[in-house]
Parts: structure tokens; sequence; C-alpha cells
């Protein structure tokens, strides 16, 4: 694979993101999947989706989990519905998590990726320990599964999220960088994130949003690429000197205007495209 291949976020049947025909339409070759529904994650269909993969010319990079239930209406339901970390579904999402492994096993994908949820702020809290459990839990099953679990940027500070690692200590844990939800969960500026995770880094979204006016009480906004506040020269320039070489994976949730949306990333390939020979004539 070439330096920076374009990736868009897709769907199959359930889910955020682009249908794959889209990706297809938009001439890009990579996918962050957003995980099918349960009843679609069988070997049979798995077996029909490479096939489709194949026929459409598209690599899966990363699959992404996703449970019943979430939500990302405000910051207080993301805190409530989203990921491992809220624990009254904790243990039945974490066996999810594995089926979902297994599922990108059966389509070759070495990363599976997630939105833990707001972590415990309290690292002596039994909570936090209970969250540093099943996540090296997860991470020793995906490493007899012979993958890695990329943790989604956001929901925390990076130096916060950098404890996590650590704590966690699995060498299979890494960082799917997304510099959009830094601003709109108000948990710091993206450029200097990136760096302090960039050993990490091991998959990326180009997402755009503008800050709130209540960062980390209320979300930001989320826009087209190149339209909010993220810096994507110094995003890309960034990227380069951490050495990430992998997919610039395109999100862009507005999954209700889908005519919008194929624009608006087509719009998104052609930035990063620009941006992409200016870092090389640079380099
Ligand atoms: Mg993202």
């Amino acid at each position: 694979m070439s330096k920076w291949p374009i990736g868009v976020f897709a769907s199959i049947d359930a889910g955020l993101g682009v249908r794959l025909e889209v990706a297809r339409e938009l001439g890009v070759s990579t996918v962050h999947l957003h995980t099918p529904h349960r009843q679609s994650r069988t070997r049979e269909r798995a077996a029909e989706f490479l096939q489709r993969l194949k026929d459409l010319g598209i690599a899966v990079t990363v699959v992404f989990a996703g449970f019943e239930g979430e939500s990302y209406a405000d910051i207080p339901t993301v805190t409530r519905t989203v990921g491992l970390a809220p624990p009254s579904t904790r243990e039945a999402r974490t066996a999810e998590l594995k089926e979902i492994a297994d599922f990108a096993r059966q389509l070759g994908v070495q990363a599976v990726g997630l939105h833990l949820g707001f972590v415990p702020h309290d690292r002596t809290s039994a909570d936090y320990e209970d969250v540093l459990r099943i996540t090296r839990d997860v991470c020793d099953y995906l490493q007899r599964n012979g993958q890695a679990l990329h943790l989604e940027t956001g929901q925390e500070p990076a130096d916060v999220l950098l404890g996590f690692l650590q704590d966690v200590g699995r060498d299979n844990l890494f960082i799917n960088f997304d510099p959009a939800n830094m601003i709109l969960y108000g948990c710091g500026e993206p450029i200097p994130a990136l760096r302090t995770l960039g050993k990490y880094v091991r998959s990326v979204h180009c997402k755009d949003a503008t800050w709130s006016d209540q960062p980390g009480k209320t979300w930001g906004a989320e826009t087209p690429l190149g339209q909010g506040d993220v810096d994507f020269a110094a995003y890309l320039r960034t990227l380069a000197e951490i050495g990430y070489e992998g997919p610039l994976t395109i999100e862009r949730e507005i999954p209700q205007e889908p005519q919008r949306q194929k624009a608006e990333i087509a719009a998104a390939v052609e930035v990063l495209e620009s941006l992409k020979r200016l870092e090389h004539n640079l380099a």
C-alpha cells in the first residue's frame, strides 16, 4: 500500500458511515467498516462480503465496534451509553466485542476500533480497575486472533489516554486518532495531542469540527473537512513527523443527508489529495 491512501468510514447494514458503493464511486480504496448487525456476523456473510469487497476493489483496514443502545446525542448521553465503560452493559459488550473481533478475523482484518467510552477519571477507583481488567481481557483475546485494538480518541485529554494505555500495559493496544473528536469533546488541541500519542497511532480519521462555547459540557459542531478548526496541513505534517503512513480515513457523519454527505466526502478527498502533494513536495 502506498503512503496515505485515502479511506472513508463505511457500513454495510448497520452503523455510521457511507455505503461501500459510495466509497467505490468516490474512487476510495480503503475503508474503516462499522460493524454490521449481529445476525450478519456469520462465516457465510463474511465470505459473501469478502467477495463483494474484492469486486469493488476495496480493502477494510479497521473494523469498528458498535453496540445496540449507543447514542451520540450529547456528551452526557455518550457517557451513559457508549462503549465498554458504562457498567450495566460492560460484560455483555465485552463478550460481543470478541464476536466482532472474530468476524473481523474472518474478513482478514487485523485491527478492531473501539470507542471505549469515558474512562473513569479516578485512577485509584474500583471502576477504573475494572475497565483496565476488561481492556486487558479484550487485548489478550485479540492477541490470540493476531489482532490489535485501536482506541478512538476524544473522550479524554491525550495525557489521560496515554496514562490509561500505559496502565493497561498490552503491546497490541493502539490509538485511532480523530482530531475532530478532540475538539468536539473539548479535550484539547488536536495537533499537540497527536504528538503526545504519536507512537501509539496506528489509524486515523480525517474529520473536522468547531469548538463548543462550553468545551467538555456541550458538543462543538462537526463540519465539512477544511471548514472547521482542524488545521489539516499541520495534521498531515505531524502525521509525517510521527512516521504514520497508513490510510487517511475520512469520516463525515450526516447519514440523514446522503447526497450532501457524498459531495462533502468528494470535496474532502480533493483537500487531502492536494495536501498530500504539498507534503510530498516538501519531503
Ligand atoms: Mg472518528
